[in-house]
């Protein structure tokens, strides 16, 4: 039986794997994509926000010459970490199911059974969109994910959403020649948008080359035009490609079924603060799962102290009950 099984091969199931070797803990992480499988879906011309010191994990130097590093030497980094601390890790495997047991849980995948003392989510929040639920969202041309800039030149680009990722996508098409307008539920950009981003999109929209709507949602998306509805009435324009940057959300299904226990509100799972184990004894939860709807507030800047957090309390149950035993 494994001391611990680790859901989810993402920076910080990575840092959870690497707590857990400092500590000589047994344990096994399943990833259901590629090595860090986020990461390597953001936009390839990503840029993290972070500088690099603070994506580090088990105090292992991620070193680049930028200031900020860049999604290619994120994955870098982070294959270079697991690979040469031989972590022990199944790729392209899910979980699909967790059931307690006596002395801990019988875990099944998509290709295999574990028995483990302790689990540990590390699900992320990447793999699921907010839908905007209107008409139309189903037709290929919208997307809730983006890769590269290059796809949407010379095309006619809706981008809804005011945060990071939006702004992003509307800069980066409209710089490689997309006619973009942008899609705004607020009277303003986000003020959470980069701070060295937020002037350029302002800029782009007073100069006109970016159009933007604010106080505006989309309506409707059709084939070769969308509905856009505005303080001034619903406005209907030419389109090719929607960009709906809405955000994403944790798998609430996948954690209820897990058993453990969603806020009414913001879905926010119920955990200790000071051990981040849940309402199933032995199961805890680290990164960024744990904030719910609320997606901002987690990052792996302040995510990867869960790490230590969740395997000093494994330790130091592990001491309690060796005591007991001796007494
Ligand atoms: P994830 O990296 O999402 O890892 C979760 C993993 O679990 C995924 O690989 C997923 O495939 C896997 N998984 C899910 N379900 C299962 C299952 N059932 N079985 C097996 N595996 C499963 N944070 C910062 O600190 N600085 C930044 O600059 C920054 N920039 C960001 C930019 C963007 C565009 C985005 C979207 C986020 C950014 N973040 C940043 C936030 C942070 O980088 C990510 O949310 C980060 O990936 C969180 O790490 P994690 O390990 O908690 O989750």
């Amino acid at each position: 039986m494994l001391d611990i099984l680790i859901i989810g091969g993402g920076p910080i199931g990575l840092a959870c794997g690497l707590e857990a070797q400092r500590a000589g803990l047994s344990f096994f992480i399943v990833e259901k994509g590629c090595l860090v499988n986020s990461l390597y879906n953001y936009p390839s011309t990503m840029t993290f926000f972070s500088t690099s010191e603070k994506l580090e994990i088990g105090g292992i130097p991620f070193v680049t010459i930028n200031n900020k590093p860049v999604r290619a030497e994120a994955l870098e980094y982070y294959r270079r970490v697991a690979v040469s601390r031989n972590l022990p890790i199944n790729l392209f495997e899910e979980i699909t199911g967790i059931v307690k047991t006596e002395d801990g849980y019988h875990i099944t995948s998509t290709k295999a059974t574990y028995e483990a003392k302790n689990v540990i989510i590390s699900t992320g929040f990447y793999d699921i969109s907010v839908n905007l639920n209107i008409p139309g969202e189903h037709l290929p041309k919208v997307k809730h994910y983006y890769q590269d800039p290059h796809y949407y030149a010379m095309q006619k680009v809706v981008v809804v959403g005011s945060s990071n990722s939006a702004i992003d996508v509307a800069l980066e098409t409209y710089r490689k020649g997309a006619d973009v307008t942008l899609v705004v539920r607020g009277d303003e950009i986000s003020s959470r948008v980069k701070y060295w981003v937020r002037p350029d999109i302002i800029n782009r929209i007073k100069e006109g080359s970016i159009k933007a709507y604010f106080n505006a949602n989309l309506k409707e998306v059709r084939e070769y035009e969308v509905d856009i509805e505005t303080p001034e009435g619903t406005v209907t324009i030419p389109n090719d490609f929607v960009m709906a940057m809405t955000g994403y959300k944790p798998n609430f299904i996948f954690l209820e079924k897990m058993g453990i226990e969603l806020s009414e509100d913001k879905f926010i799972p119920k955990y200790n603060p000071d051990t981040m184990e849940s309402n199933m004894p032995g199961m805890y939860l680290a990164g960024v799962v744990v904030g719910g709807l609320d997606t901002h507030l987690w990052f792996i800047e302040n995510s990867r102290v869960h790490a230590d957090m969740i395997i000093g309390d494994i330790v130091k149950k592990r001491l309690n009950a060796e005591n007991k035993t001796h007494l």
